[in-house]
């Protein structure tokens, strides 16, 4: 056996021998984290399982659309033990946010860089472009009918973790298994209404205020934008507004890398990064305690904005600079 095979194997017969599990994912989930838990949650339940749902934060406005996401429990930590915790797309057990899986027998299924085998069992697949396309195998693996529903949550990940299919780790396993997920009754015209056609005139203005003010670095590779609280209250719209405005520069041909400021406080900054084909944005974020992908990653910095600034520019100013060949001499073929 593989030991992808071994690590499968390993998570079935934990999932076959015990009754009662707790599933979560990372703190302000995204679509694959809610598609992955709740396609999860939907097996282990068809295989008469009893399953709680525990995250930090609530599930975002538009993934609410979807059938059960209302039974993800917000917590900042669960008191009791469960036969076995199974947290999937976190890299480290703390990015859960929520204290007290590790009372549990801890299942550890995820595609992050740099995971850190938190767990009794781990499970960790860099190549995979979603975290759903693991949760994917552990169905079929585990003997689970699709349903219409189940499918839906994995082809949420599926679509959001590769950016609506244009990050560099789709493969071809990804349209296999989004052909199985088609097969089984997903509906992605309907699903990717739901997930992105779902806009307030609030975020609309909120986005009209970001983008005028995008700034143009590195000989216009890259864009820089930020967002505040003035501006967020100015356009009537909120930061959740500000989902999916990242990706925007990268749609201009000669932008390579996209970083976006959210303002926390006076000191500190949350941030966004965003890149094309081979440069690397995750080792950015590394430098400042964050983590992510090649192509999409996060990170918090500390200072006042022209501090923030200044700070992940020289950082990713060299990132830049190596990525900029490849991304520039394999257009699409
Ligand atoms: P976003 O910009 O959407 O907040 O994050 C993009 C991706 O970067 C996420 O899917 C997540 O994988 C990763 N990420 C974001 N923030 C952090 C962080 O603070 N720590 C780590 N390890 N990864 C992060
Ligand atoms: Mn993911």
């Amino acid at each position: 056996m593989s030991e992808r095979e071994q690590a499968i194997a390993a998570i079935v017969a934990a999932i076959r021998t015990r009754q009662r599990f707790v599933l979560s994912s990372h703190a302000r989930p995204d679509g694959d984290a809610i598609g992955s838990q709740m396609a999860l949650a939907l097996a282990l339940e068809s295989l008469g399982k009893d399953v709680a749902l525990v995250n930090r934060d609530p599930v975002p406005g538009p993934l609410t659309a979807f059938p059960g996401t209302e039974r993800i429990r917000v917590a900042e930590a669960v008191d009791e033990a469960y036969d076995a915790a199974i947290i999937m797309e976190c890299s480290s057990l703390d990015r859960t946010g929520v204290a007290g899986f590790d009372r549990s027998f801890v299942i550890n299924v995820d595609h992050h860089q740099g995971n850190t085998n938190y767990g009794a069992l781990n499970w960790f697949d860099a190549s995979a472009a979603a975290c759903a396309e693991m949760v994917y195998d552990l169905i079929v693996a585990l003997d689970v009918t699709l349903t219409p529903a189940i499918a839906t949550h994995i082809y949420v990940g599926i679509l959001t973790d590769t950016g609506s299919f244009h990050y560099s780790t789709i493969s071809a396993r990804t349209f296999d298994i989004c052909r199985a997920l088609v097969e089984a009754g997903v509906d992605p015209p309907r699903v990717a209404r739901a997930v992105f056609d779902s806009n307030t005139l609030g975020r609309l203005r909120l986005f009209g205020a970001v983008l005028s003010a995008i700034e143009l670095e590195l000989d216009g590779r890259l864009a820089m934008m930020r967002v505040d609280e003035a501006m967020t209250a100015k356009a009537c719209g909120t930061y959740d507004d500000t989902e999916g405005l990242i990706n925007l520069p990268l749609t201009v041909k000669e932008i390579q890398a996209s970083v976006f400021f959210k303002e926390l406080n006076a000191s500190s900054y949350r941030v966004s990064l965003r890149s094309k084909g081979s440069i690397d944005v995750a080792s950015v974020a590394k430098r400042f305690g964050g983590g992510g992908h090649r192509n999409a990653a996060g990170c918090t910095v500390p200072g006042d904005y022209a501090t923030a600034r200044a700070a992940v520019l020289e950082a990713i100013a060299p990132v830049l600079a190596s990525g900029l060949v490849e991304a520039e001499t394999s257009p699409p073929a």
